[in-house]
């Protein structure tokens, strides 16, 4: 039986990286793209590993895991080999005057040793997109994937090291208490996925070190839906974005849709269409739906329904397998504020709607709560769409759609407050593991006599 995963393994291992990381090899722009380039061979050349293994842990559709997670981590890959040379470029920036003559330059330095602690909705992007930021910019990097996506997990521990440089590039599987013994270490930064509560943990933990981190967490992300809209795309876009996205257990999905009292009848219409169209009459039976990935997010869920201040709310849906650890799509309107399912992250296939007198009211509800990762608003009203992005608080948003800001890699994504810090994706993923020094350089003219003691009153006055 292999020892298991300790603070002393977890010591030494962060040790023979820290000697990797200082002998320089992950600094050279060939390191860096060689590595790239071998986790997008090992993408093409395991995508049926890959989409076999999240079959095991979550049943979702091959076509989604093909969609959401391979081919976006294989154009993660692709966009940091085609920018890199670019990226790792020092930075002009104007000198100024008190520093004349000189020049001065941002120049991005990998931080050193970082840990990377992924979730289990996407374990195969959340894992490797953040890793292929690390790399990109010059790190050694620890993957600790979830131990709730066991297979894909397992998966990284048995395809990774073929592929890329395990003198500098490492997975530990477990769960709290290997979480914990890496946590103990001393890293030079830590990004984390996952949920506020742990959040704190690796923050706390990072504070012992200096550590930096980013978190990449959840909260309650809104749709705010006015009547003056294209009803059919945009209920067609909502459903993907829920529904579509891992059967709703996704960061970004949906979690509560606001709209007027006048207007949410024809929603609701359109919503039991579209979702009956999607997933038949019985999608429990669905092949494109995710099952809830274990029987606690299950029982959490099923606990969202049981509430007392919900009964009778339940408009479509609410079906369950709990063998099976099925959960139909649900529809819930008018919940009350104080509800469980209005206090708590959904992340799972039930959708609450509430009504407002006024469209214009949404974006109080909104500000009234945790700042969200996302938040979404289906408008052809121009006004009402400047009034949103000035006024509602989030970490990313988007007009008429859900969730697709993300595929999009010159926008950074990452939450403010309660939904994290920090941001990744595209450069950003660069920016996050790279430190901008600050270099200015001069020569040895320009000197101005006035700069050094004894301070005279004739320089003084100068
Ligand atoms: P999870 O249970 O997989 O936990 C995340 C990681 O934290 C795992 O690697 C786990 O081993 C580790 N962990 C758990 N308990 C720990 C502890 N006590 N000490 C140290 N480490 C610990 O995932 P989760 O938290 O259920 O993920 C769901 C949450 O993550 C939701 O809130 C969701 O919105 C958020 N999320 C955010 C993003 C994003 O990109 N912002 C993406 C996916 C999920």
């Amino acid at each position: 039986m292999a020892a298991a995963f300790d603070g002393e393994r977890a010591s030494s291992m962060v040790g023979e990286l820290r000697g990797s990381f200082n002998s320089g090899r992950t600094r050279s722009y060939d390191w860096r793209v060689k590595q790239l380039k071998a986790i997008e061979k090992m993408i093409v050349e395991k995508e049926k590993d890959i989409t076999d293994a999240l079959f095991s842990d979550l049943s979702k559709p091959q076509f989604e895991s093909f969609l959401h997670e391979i081919s976006l981590a294989k154009s993660a890959c692709q966009f940091s080999v085609k920018n890199l040379k670019k990226w790792m470029k020092p930075e002009k920036v104007p000198a100024a005057l008190a520093t004349y003559p000189s020049s001065a330059n941002i120049v991005p330095e990998p931080f050193g040793v970082v840990l990377v602690i992924s979730a289990w909705n996407y374990p195969f992007l959340l894992s490797l997109e953040p890793v292929i930021g690390a790399i990109a910019a010059g790190n050694s990097v620890v993957l600790k994937p979830s131990e709730i996506a066991p297979a894909t997990s397992s998966l990284f521990t048995r395809i990774l090291p073929d592929y890329v440089d395990t003198s500098c590039i490492r997975v530990v599987e477990g769960a709290v208490a290997e979480t914990t013994a890496l946590l103990e270490q001393k890293w030079d930064k830590i990004f984390y996925t996952g949920n506020a509560k742990v959040g704190r943990i690796v923050m706390a933990a990072a504070a012992k070190h200096l550590t930096p981190v980013v978190l990449e967490l959840g909260g309650k992300s809104p749709v705010v839906v006015d009547s003056d809209i294209d009803l059919k795309v945009a209920t067609k876009r909502i459903v993907v974005g829920k529904w579509g996205c891992n059967n709703g257990q996704a960061c970004i999905a949906p979690d509560y849709i606001i709209t007027t009292k006048s207007f949410a009848p024809k929603l609701v219409e359109s919503l039991k269409f579209t979702l009956e169209k999607f997933y038949g009459k019985d999608p429990l039976e669905s092949e494109d739906l995710s099952r809830i990935v274990n029987s606690n997010h299950f029982g959490r869920l099923a606990k969202l329904l049981d509430d007392d201040k919900v009964s009778g709310k339940i408009i479509y849906g609410g079906k369950q397998n709990e063998k099976q650890l099925k959960i139909a799509p649900t529809l819930l309107l008018d919940v009350p504020e104080n509800s469980l399912i209005m206090k708590e992250e959904v992340f799972g296939p039930l959708l609450p709607i509430i009504t407002v007198d006024k469209i214009d009211d949404s974006f109080a509800v909104i500000n009234s709560r945790s700042k969200p990762l996302a938040a979404y608003l289906f408008t052809k009203n121009k006004k009402l769409e400047r009034r949103f992005v000035e006024t509602v608080s989030c970490g990313g948003m988007l007009i008429n759609d859900t969730t697709l800001h993300l595929a999009n890699p010159y926008l950074p994504f990452g939450g403010i407050g309660e939904s994290g810090t920090g941001s990744y994706h595209g450069k950003f993923s660069f920016d996050a593991f790279s430190h901008r020094k600050a270099v200015l350089s001069r020569g040895f003219g320009g000197e101005v006599g006035a700069r050094y003691p004894p301070y005279t009153s004739r320089k003084q006055k100068m």
